[in-house]
């Protein structure tokens, strides 16, 4: 760990750049199947091997997804943008180029509204998002002859990606967390992507350069790739960050280079010098005209966004009463939000279904997190009427909140309603004030000590008297009843 007073003494600055695939049927350039884990090479075509002659032609799915993206991180979108080739010889680049956008970039200037877990906002600026093709992939193991060659799949050659790269404007590690969060949830909810890290949906490298603190100048980045979880990416970016400021506290300077991030030792290690773009020759792509993106598609494309998850965080505060907080954990995913929107309605407690899924669901779907620590929201055990059900019937006091939590519990293993428990096992609450004075005269009768103390002006006694009524009312009487009949009882006793 980093002594407090370098890390007061130096700053840590952070760009972010995330290569995020796009969830077109087709590829960017040719008409093969877009889709992850099929068998290798088998989605090929003369365009995506690269053989000599063939053209390729555009998706416009791919474009209207790329604009969809634009639009939602508040980008400024060009009519005309332009297509070049990136030369770089790697043998899962078939082309020997990659078709990628360079100078001219289809949107520039964007902006991304973050929220830490603390709840501080902050506003990362995007310095662009251009198109381009991804590259197939090397395969090191799990066939025949994996033991002595690599091979190569090329069903990914040609998908259409789509690079956002952040302007340098983040100085944490919960800063970048926080950024990725919220650039995941909206692409997911404008429909660009389904972003899945492992899958390799979502990639993202980190450039961390340090400055002393109050400096004009930025420091030398060093650029770190393969961070294949959001907790890598922190994780990377720390470890950085204290091998730069060891370097510069020792009077070197830091290099600029590309690093690989490893993470079964939680180090960078470096790769290769940072090549500069004129080693990559870009040029136009003379195979493809300039890209126009008409003020109609535009308009399109905004008209077919969904609401974007701070527009609904600020919709969900007004309308159902509950904390930013609350909002802004129910909108990260929108299986979460919509999953919230039903529950509060069907219950007609929006506060209510907050706290049900903020405390209890959340914890439940937390036992079903994956490797790199993300929850699926996709697979529900419980449906959102069940829980507003739940809250309804905890509302008109058929059963009291300790109950509901057991219900809550059933519900969850078993899918069944709450009714049907409630029903099946008796559970529903006692607010027959007979049987309750009954229960409160058989505890007085048999706590002589505890009455006397009461008599003797300790008033908090009354919590015993309670606990002991509700146990032998299993936990089921309406607790307000309990309590006003308590004290009248002992009052007389
Ligand atoms: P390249 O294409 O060589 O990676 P870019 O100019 O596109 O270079 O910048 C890549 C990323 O590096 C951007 O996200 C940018 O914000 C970030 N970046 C630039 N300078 C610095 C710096 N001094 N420290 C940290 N990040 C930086
Ligand atoms: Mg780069
Ligand atoms: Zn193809």
């Amino acid at each position: 760990m980093l002594q407090e007073t370098l890390r007061n003494k130096y700053e840590m600055v952070i760009g972010l750049e995330v290569h995020c695939q796009m969830k077109t049927r087709t590829k960017l350039f040719c008409s093969c199947p877009n889709n992850f884990g099929d068998p290798p090479n088998t989605n090929v075509c003369p365009v995506c091997l690269g053989l000599p002659g063939a053209l390729p032609v555009i998706s416009r799915e791919a474009v209207t997804l790329a604009l969809r993206a634009a639009l939602a991180t508040n980008c400024t979108v060009h009519e005309i943008s332009v297509f070049s080739r990136k030369n770089y010889f790697y043998p899962d680049l078939p082309k020997g180029y990659q078709i990628s956008q360079y100078d001219r970039p289809y949107a520039t200037e964007g902006k991304v509204e973050a929220l830490e877990a603390d709840g501080s906002a902050k506003t990362v600026r995007l310095e662009r998002i251009h198109m381009e093709e991804d590259a197939g992939k090397l395969l090191h193991e799990g066939y025949p002859w994996s033991k002595d060659q690599s091979g190569v799949d090329l069903n990914r050659s040609g998908s259409p990606l789509i690079e956002i790269v952040s302007k340098p404007d983040m100085r944490s590690p919960a800063e970048a967390h926080a950024y990725l969060t919220a650039l995941k949830a909206i692409l997911v909810y404008a429909g660009v992507s389904n972003c899945n890290m492992e899958e390799g949906s979502l990639r993202c490298d980190a450039n961390v350069s340090v400055r002393p603190r109050g400096a004009a100048e930025f420091g030398t980045r060093a650029e770190i790739k393969n961070l294949n979880s959001f907790r890598n990416v922190s994780r990377a970016i720390e470890y950085e960050y204290e091998r730069q400021v060891g370097l510069v506290e020792a009077g070197h300077k830091v290099v600029q280079e590309t690093r690989l991030y490893r993470a079964d030792k939680d180090e960078t290690a470096s790769m290769r010098s940072k090549e500069d773009a004129h080693d990559y020759r870009y040029f136009p792509e003379p195979d493809l005209p300039p890209l126009v993106i008409s003020a109609d598609w535009r308009a399109e494309a905004l008209k077919a966004l969904p609401e974007l998850p701070s527009a609904k965080r600020a919709r969900f505060v007004s309308e159902y009463g509950i904390p930013h907080y609350d909002a802004q954990v129910l909108t990260l995913s929108q299986e979460v939000a919509d999953f919230f929107e039903e529950v509060a309605r069907g219950g007609g407690n929006g506060k209510a279904a907050s706290n049900w899924i903020m405390t209890e669901v959340m914890r439940e779907m937390k036992g079903q997190k994956s490797e790199d620590g993300e929850v699926s929201y996709s697979n529900w055990p419980i449906k959102p009427a069940s829980l507003a059900e739940l809250i309804r019937m905890i509302d008109r006091g058929v059963i009291n909140g300790k109950t509901a939590k057991d219900v809550f519990a059933r519900m969850w293993t078993s899918g069944e309603s709450p009714a049907a428990i409630v029903e099946r096992e008796g559970l529903s609450q006692v607010t027959d004030t007979g049987a309750i004075e009954a229960a409160i005269r058989e505890v007085i009768d048999s706590s002589a000590e505890q009455v006397a103390s009461y008599k003797k002006g300790r008033t908090n006694t009354i919590g015993w008297f309670v606990g002991q009524v509700m146990k032998k009312t299993g936990g089921r009487a309406n607790p307000k009843i309990v309590n006003d009949l308590v004290k009248t009882a002992l009052d007389k006793a």
